[in-house]
């Protein structure tokens, strides 16, 4: 193992990151995982192998990987399985999973991209495909990780899980507010009349007879509780409410 890393170290061109992400690799065939292991470090990635499913499940609980190389054939736990766990897991869900797949195992391609795999790759494969593989898939886990949060100032909101911060500190909405929030921020920049924000936030039927003051309440309390972010939702006299991101939002 010692001679392998020498020799990836030795190979690595200067100014190249050291750390690219963290691969955990499910494979027994050892040959094969030595080989892949050997030219992922080459590519900066941190490696780690476990030999059968069982082992990788508890591997990837602990140390949350980047992504996770699965080979569909193991002993104990099946790689299908394995995907299986690691997509109804709400801690483990979000992290890509690549199959190593057999040309004849059609049918557990299949499967698993239906059991929630991001990508697969046939055996034999070459190093060069596996790691552009691997670095799609990085790519494309960072732009949704960017659409589901958002960060503007010392405001921080995580659209998934309805988690709004000021400062660090956790700000209450409820789900209108929350929305109401959404609709502004999807604006970006642009002042919103009150109508649309009722249509857009209250779903808004003529029949409900919600009337426009019912934004501006709402656009009241929403502004309280984002305390020294409350500046950003603006009132633009005559027409209706904007967010503004400011030169400050990162
Ligand atoms: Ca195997």
């Amino acid at each position: 193992m010692s001679t392998e890393r020498r020799m990836s170290t030795a190979t690595r061109e200067p100014n190249v990151p050291t750390d690219k992400g963290y691969v955990v690799l499910i494979e027994d065939e050892k040959n094969i995982a030595a080989l892949v292991r050997y030219n992922l470090r080459k590519e900066g990635f941190r490696v780690s192998i476990a030999g059968d499913g069982e082992e990788g499940l508890q591997l990837i609980e602990r140390e949350r990987p980047d992504v996770v190389l699965l080979d569909l054939l193991l002993p104990r736990v099946d790689g299908l399985e394995v995907c299986r766990r690691l997509k109804q897991r709400e801690q483990t869900r979000s992290i890509p999973v690549i199959m190593l797949t057999a040309k004849a195992g059609e049918a557990d391609k299949v499967t698993g991209l239906e059991l929630g795999a991001d990508d697969y790759v046939t055996k034999p494969f070459s190093p060069r495909e596996l790691v552009a593989r691997i670095r799609a898939v990085l790519r494309r886990r960072l732009a949704t990780a960017a659409v589901l949060q958002f960060r503007c100032g010392s405001l921080d909101v995580d659209w998934e899980r309805h988690q709004v911060r000021v400062k660090g500190a956790m700000v209450k909405l409820t789900a209108k507010e929350f929305k109401l929030l959404k609709v502004l921020v999807e604006g970006g920049g642009r002042v919103l009349s009150r109508d649309t924000l009722l249509e857009r936030v209250w779903g808004y039927d003529p029949a409900l007879e919600i009337e426009t003051r019912t934004v501006d309440f709402h656009i009241g309390r929403l502004r309280r509780k984002l305390k020294s972010e409350a500046h950003r939702v603006t009132t633009v006299a005559g027409s209706g409410y904007q967010f503004e991101a400011g030169s400050e939002g990162s």
